[in-house]
């Protein structure tokens, strides 16, 4: 039997103080870690209608890949519960022993752990690959890395319809590039994705190679700012770990410096330089959730 599943009201959150005030930015926060406990933030999106898909192909076992705090694992294995699929998960390099709180979340939720070495990982997306898999596993039904794949970055548009158009900006923390192809394949404001990876321009590569693939077209100028990974992922610097301390401790919104914190020290940096953003320019941000990946940093 499925566990009840109710989504959250989503609130656009009014952020005040007075470097805000000062510098002449009104800045406002889409706070999707609320969607729901288990399945955070953009990655239910994503999930969305993979989950139907798999549904309508008869699948009844997902099948994914992350590394060992992968976002995209924890909310799948719930996802799974909630709407009755088996679920494995494909865990780069080597399961922790014990596991880690990600992974044992993952497990508790009935997620079966399967590890995979850094070099047959790097493979996952061959042909050769993926016969592997469905010879090892059968009728699975398969989400690549970070839920990145039609159903993920179509799932996404979703995400436009939670705010009103009202901004002059919303900015989005991009990892593989879903929910900004996504979002902007739907959006009327315009979009500033911030890189969280190390790598110049491959974002926006990898956006580009998104919509064409799935044969998206932008509704929006969107851009890619690739200025404050900060020395690549999950990388955390001391002075990023104090930003995020007091926006928390000011403004109530707790943050994790994978994504969405780093995406909001490197805007403060931005909004810092003068005359970047224009006087009185209103400016959304995406909170991604993923707050659990804090219990490993
Ligand atoms: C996965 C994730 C992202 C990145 O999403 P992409 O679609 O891969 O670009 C951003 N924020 C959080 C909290 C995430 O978990």
């Amino acid at each position: 039997m499925s566990k009840d599943f109710t989504l959250a009201e989503i609130p656009v959150q009014h952020i005040h103080d007075k470097f805000l005030a000062k510098s002449g930015i009104r800045l406002s926060i889409l706070r999707l870690d609320l969607i729901h406990p288990e399945i955070s933030g953009n990655k239910w999106f994503k999930l969305k209608q993979n989950l139907e898909l798999a549904r309508d192909e008869g699948r009844d076992t997902l099948l994914s890949f992350g590394g060992p705090w992968s976002n995209h694992l924890h909310s799948m294995a719930y996802a799974g519960q909630y709407f009755d699929f088996s679920t494995i998960g494909i865990v780069r390099g080597e399961l922790p022993s014990p596991l880690n709180a990600c992974l044992q979340d993952a497990s508790n939720a009935g997620m079966e752990l399967h590890a995979m070495t850094r070099a047959d990982y790097k493979e996952k997306e061959k042909p050769e690959f993926l016969e592997r898999i469905n010879k090892q596993f059968g009728n699975v039904y398969l989400i690549p890395e970070g839920g990145a794949n039609r159903a993920g970055v179509q799932g996404c548009a979703e995400i436009t319809s939670l705010y009103p158009p009202t901004f002059d900006l919303v900015c989005v923390a991009c990892g593989t590039g879903a929910t900004l192809a996504g979002m902007a394949s739907a959006s009327k404001i315009p979009l500033l994705g911030f890189q969280v990876l190390k790598g110049k321009g491959y974002l926006k590569n990898q956006v580009n190679t998104l919509m064409h693939q799935y044969q998206l077209s932008a509704t929006c100028q969107w851009d890619v700012c690739d200025a404050y990974h900060g020395g690549g992922y999950a990388k955390v610097t001391d002075d990023l770990m104090r930003f995020l301390t007091e926006f928390e401790r000011q403004h109530g919104v707790p943050l994790e410096p994978v994504y969405s914190g780093k995406m909001l020290f490197g805007l403060f940096n931005l909004i810092r330089k003068r005359d970047f953003f224009p006087q009185n320019y209103s400016i959304l941000v995406i909170h991604g959730g993923g707050l659990q990946g804090n219990r490993g940093i």
